[in-house]
Parts: structure tokens; sequence; C-alpha cells
């Protein structure tokens, strides 16, 4: 399978001022074409020369793995945002965070305070398991919950590249701004 950019559902400069036009040129312009093309070099001639994403992530190691890894990140990731977005989930998703939470506040505080101390190159995650709970997960580099049997519903991208340009070192205060980005309508139909 050739593996394309996804499409955007906003313009370049309209999450601004959270993420700036150039981190967007260069964080899905730049980095995210650079794992497309990659693993599309990459599969040549292998076992994933047609499989789909979620397959080659969850079969994959080494070089494919890490490439499959974040283009099936950012593609959650990147689709996960809207300049009319912030506020709360709603509905199935609302009722599983207070279930396990006790709020949203206290969800939102439990996962500012994973993405924040993440050691070095990681996402954040919310996921569901295989019992439908929600499950807060670290994983380093190009890890999804996807490998532990987990289905993806919430990415925060802590490496430098996704909020150097615009925080430099300040990755809590990026954080904290994102939440007010997240198209919750988005991020509930994966639930
Ligand atoms: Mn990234």
């Amino acid at each position: 399978m050739k593996f394309e950019l996804p499409k955007l559902p906003y313009q370049a400069n309209e999450l601004e001022p959270v993420i700036s036009k150039q981190t967007i040129d260069l964080h899905y312009g730049k980095h995210l074409q650079t794992y497309v093309n990659n693993l599309n070099s990459l599969i040549v001639g292998t076992a994933f020369e047609h499989a789909d994403i979620e397959t080659i992530v969850r079969q994959s190691e080494g070089g494919i793995f890490n490439n499959a890894g974040q283009i099936l990140n950012h593609t959650l990731y990147f689709l996960q945002f809207s300049h009319q977005g912030g506020d709360a989930p709603k509905g199935a998703l609302a009722d599983a965070i207070n279930t396990k939470f006790g709020s949203f506040g206290e969800f939102k505080k439990v996962f500012t305070e994973a993405a924040v101390t993440l050691f070095g190159s990681g996402w954040a995650w919310l996921a569901k398991d295989e019992n439908g709970e929600l499950q807060i997960l670290k994983e380093s580099n190009a890890g999804n919950p996807l490998t532990k049997g987990m289905k993806p519903i919430l990415a925060f991208d802590v490496w430098e590249h996704a909020y150097y340009v615009d925080y430099q070192n300040r990755r809590a205060e990026h954080i904290e701004k994102i939440w007010n980005i997240i198209d919750w309508n988005v991020v509930e139909k994966r639930f």
C-alpha cells in the first residue's frame, strides 16, 4: 500500500496561536512527509507491502515500525484539532472519563501530568482497553496503544519538534494550550 499525507481539515494557520503555521508546515509538511516517504520505501518487497497502517504497526519492528507508528500517531494527532475546539467531551466518552477519573477536570490533570513528565521523545495517549476501560499511557518514540491491544483515542505529541518553534523548552505551556484546540467531536467517535 502506498501511503500519503492525510488531508488536514483546517488551513495551516487556523490553529494559531496554539500551533503556528510554521510548526504545521514543519511538523506536518516535513516531519510527517518524511515518515510517509520512508515507510513507502521500506515496505517494498516485504510482507507489509500491501498491508494497512494498523496491521503494520501491530506486526512490524525496527525502522518499519518506527515510520508506520509515526504515520498513525500523527494522523490521529493532526485530525483531532479544530480552531473551534476546546470545551469538554460529551456522551459515552464523557461518561467513561467520569467513571475512570471522577471528572473531566481530574482527567485533564492526570493526562497533562503524564504528557509533561514523559522523559524524552514520545506520546501521551488516552486509550480504550479490551474491557472498554480508559487508560492513560506514556509511550516512547513511535509507541502506540495498538501494540498493547488497546484502541487509541487521544494523542499528545511531546517530541520537541511538536512545540519547540512556538514554545522552545516550555513543554508544559504547550500541553496546557493544546486542550483549547481538541475537537471532541472527532475524539468521541474514536471511543
Ligand atoms: Mn511529531
